[in-house]
């Protein structure tokens, strides 16, 4: 018998033609296999009908870690055998077909670990072993194809020991592109704050025992560097806040093994399950009572950015001392994309670090880590970046464009539309200076190129003034694309709808600051969303409130607070016992009590303003530091309270009342615990929120209410949101594939680019 398999997926790059070789050799077949330029794989079977069934059932069951097959289609082809033996044969053209699939990065596999610790291995302790189901691939990878020569591996020419098992079908390293050993492979080395190297035995472990001493070093690892020290000396910790000019902003740590991370955090199946994938995110976990670490990691939060170490090196820093973590934060000059290259590192993190431990193969493509919550057995990604970009996310359906989507501003990812295929770039950070917008043209360009994109339109946001926005019509001008402006909750929205393959939506889009089609700023906003429609139907929203001094408000809750209540109180009395919260003391309060009263303030409908009010009239927060501090205090206070005040939320129309929850909660802030008020906040947003989005549902005869923005990665808001909602009787859905947050606006842009319909 005779078949030809095509097999779909990502099923390139990721060690997929030798494990056919295998499992056609086990069964006794003859015949080929070789890539195809639309980065599928093709498979010629001889043999007998049973054999080619065992071949069909284990290479379902059987595949690489790596690969996802999308669709396996069998065809019986008449003719006689002409083969004797199973062969790879290797495509010349395997690059030329758009919408080609770059794996992400990969976290060191079992087997690899194994080795690392086997002294009769010659990569035992070698910090840069991989094989062909893990290691780097998108940020090592300059071109395609994805051969050795044209990824940064190349200045390390293989071996003659490497080269035995590259050429090897039956190797696990067969054609792996990042292999090495130490005589041929990258060299790791420790250096002083001034570059000069260090001269020790064993660099990675000298490392690890400067860690566990209280010194600050720089880590080199796949995407770029890492800042790491001590989890539980306090010195350095506050050298560090001090130096990165973070006061308050959380770091993520790296923990030794899943079971040190559990004396400190909890971990259920699901954030277990995605802290051991090969992905390795940082996922946050909400600390134990017992929690040991400093309280300088994640101050006034009652969740840590924990995730495992993903490369040889990390396993090697953690021997021989006894630390159960490391603070491993992003090693980015403020504002700035993360350092990938050494003499750039040296330059930019000197004054920050005593050492840097470095090795010498170039980084491709800055990535930084991934971050992500579970909610409700479900992941909810904060930064999708490291191990997932630049994989697909799949849609039910093919553009009518190729489009590249720039984002927004804060958070900002690329994203290409092609086909049924939209890649999302890896993180790339606040897009509002030269270096970051250099970045993210950058990033997408390189994007098209991996994927062979075709692109006939560019989209970005509303915002008039936004860098993206700038750099989208200066594309369009350039390249002749069809430019689509896309409001930011619109994007959001669009986004979740695709996600969830839906013709229509009742999103709740909430967050901080959106420019909305009116020119407000929006962030608390109930739209209509169908498929195809360039713009959302704006059907409810919270109720604008002041922003007192513009966007100074956004930094000093105090004044959002101030605005609100002043709707119906008198705050000057409040406000004035209170004014050492102001930077500029009472100075400072008189100057906002005067603002009150000329009524001049722009007005936001933001929800992120609101929770901010709260968390100021709670002193849970009275300065953000970072974004989304208040409010990320504000959850974290209401983790353990309870809906006191139980608040019937008051609609004026399509309006949700918000001055009389500020109102209600100032009036029992002596009387009722902060935790309780905390929640009391949440419950009444959330169900005055649903009872819109379920009155528009209605009116509307859409069936279905999804929940987006920033906001939607607060656990509270988004699980009360969801009783109400499916209480009502409607479907109810949050972002699984994409963040709720800014790094999904670029998906949603290009969604809309994308379907539109004329
Ligand atoms: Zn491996
Ligand atoms: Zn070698």
């Amino acid at each position: 018998m005779r078949v030809r398999v095509n097999v779909t997926g990502i099923v390139q790059g990721v060690g997929f033609r030798p494990f056919i070789y295998r499992i056609a050799v086990a069964n006794g077949l003859a015949g080929y296999v070789r890539n195809r330029g639309d980065a599928g794989v093709e498979i010629l079977l001889e043999g007998s009908e049973q054999a080619i069934e065992a071949f069909l059932r284990d290479l379902t069951e059987k595949k690489p870690p790596l690969a996802q097959i999308h669709r396996v289609v069998t065809t019986s082809i008449p003719g006689s055998n002409e083969h004797t033996e199973f062969k790879i044969y290797k495509s010349s053209k395997e690059s030329e077909h758009a919408g080609s699939v770059v794996p992400p990065d990969v976290a060191i596999c079992n087997d690899c670990l194994r080795e690392l610790r086997d002294p009769k291995d010659p990569r035992f302790e070698y910090f840069f072993i991989t094989c062909s189901n893990c290691g780097p691939r998108f940020t090592i990878i300059e071109r395609l194809p994805y051969d050795r020569e044209n990824t940064t591996m190349r200045e390390f020419p293989l071996c003659s020991f490497c080269l035995k098992e590259y050429e090897d079908p039956l190797n696990r390293r067969f054609h792996a592109q990042t292999m090495a050993c130490p005589p041929c492979g990258p060299r790791a080395y420790l250096m002083t704050q001034d570059g000069e190297e260090v001269h020790a035995k064993d660099p990675v472990r000298e490392a690890g025992r400067l860690l566990s001493e209280g010194y600050t070093l720089a880590v080199k690892g796949y995407g770029g560097f890492h800042i790491a020290t001590s989890a539980i000396l306090e010195k350095p910790l506050l050298a560090l806040r001090r130096t990165k000019h973070r006061r308050a902003k959380p770091f993520a740590i790296m923990a030794r093994n899943l079971e040190d991370a559990r004396s400190f955090a909890e971990v259920n199946p699901k954030e277990e399950e995605l802290l051991t994938s090969y992905s390795r995110p940082i996922i946050l976990l909400n600390k134990k009572s017992s929690y040991s670490l400093s309280p300088l990691i994640a101050p006034d939060l009652h969740n840590v950015g924990v995730m495992l170490p993903y490369t040889g090196l990390h396993y090697l820093l953690f021997d021989r001392i006894s630390d159960k973590a490391f603070v491993m934060t992003s090693a980015n000059p403020p504002d700035q994309p993360i350092v990938k290259d050494n003499v750039e590192a040296l330059k930019t993190l000197r004054d920050t670090v005593d050492y840097f431990l470095c090795h010498d193969r170039k980084i491709a493509q800055r990535c930084d880590d991934s971050v992500a919550r579970v909610h409700d057995n479900r992941v909810a990604f904060i930064r999708r970046s490291r191990g997932y970009a630049p994989a697909p996310i799949r849609l039910n359906e093919k553009a009518k464009r190729g489009v590249l989507a720039l984002g927004g501003e804060l958070n900002g990812t690329a994203t290409i539309l092609q086909g049924d295929k939209a890649f999302i770039s890896q993180h790339v950070g606040d897009v509002e200076n030269l270096e970051t917008r250099a970045f993210l043209e950058e990033a997408a360009n390189h994007l098209i190129h991996l994927t062979n994109s075709h692109v006939d339109a560019v989209a970005c946001d509303l915002h008039p003034k936004f860098t993206t926005t700038n750099l989208a019509e200066e594309l369009a001008e350039r390249h002749g694309w069809r430019l689509f402006q896309v409001q930011h909750h619109h994007a959001h929205v669009a986004g979740l709808m695709m996600e969830h393959s839906l013709d229509s939506l009742i999103g709740v889009a909430c967050d901080g600051y959106g420019y909305g089609s009116d020119g407000g700023a929006w962030g608390g906003e109930i739209l209509l969303c169908t498929h195809e429609s360039v713009e959302s139907l704006r059907l409810g929203h919270l109720e604008p409130q002041p922003l007192l001094g513009g966007d100074v408000a956004t930094r000093f809750p105090l004044r959002m607070a101030a605005g609100i209540l002043s709707n119906k109180l008198s705050v000057d009395e409040w406000l004035r016992r209170n004014s050492q919260h102001f930077p500029h003391g009472k100075a400072e309060a008189e100057l906002v009590l005067q603002q009150l009263h000329e009524k001049s303030a722009v007005e936001t409908t933001s929800c992120g303003r609101v929770l901010d009010a709260v968390a100021a009239v709670l002193g849970v927060c009275y300065e953000r530091t970072y974004e989304g501090e208040p409010a990320m205090k504000l959850e974290s206070a209401a983790m353990k309270g309870k809906d006191a005040l139980n608040l019937k939320p008051i609609l004026n129309g399509d309006v949700l009342n918000t001055t009389e929850l500020l109102v209600q909660i100032f009036e029992n802030r002596a009387k009722v615990a902060t935790a309780d008020l905390a929640y009391s906040a949440h419950a009444y947003l959330a169900k005055g929120l649903a009872s819109l989005a379920v009155n528009a549902a209605a009116e509307n005869d859409v069936e279905s209410v999804g929940f987006t923005g920033g906001a939607a990665c607060n656990e509270i808001l988004a699980t009360i949101m969801r009783s109400a909602v499916e209480a009502a009787g409607l479907r109810f859905f949050v972002h699984e594939a994409v963040p709720s947050g800014d790094g999904g606006v670029s998906f949603g842009q290009a969604v809309v680019g994308g379907f539109y319909d004329s």
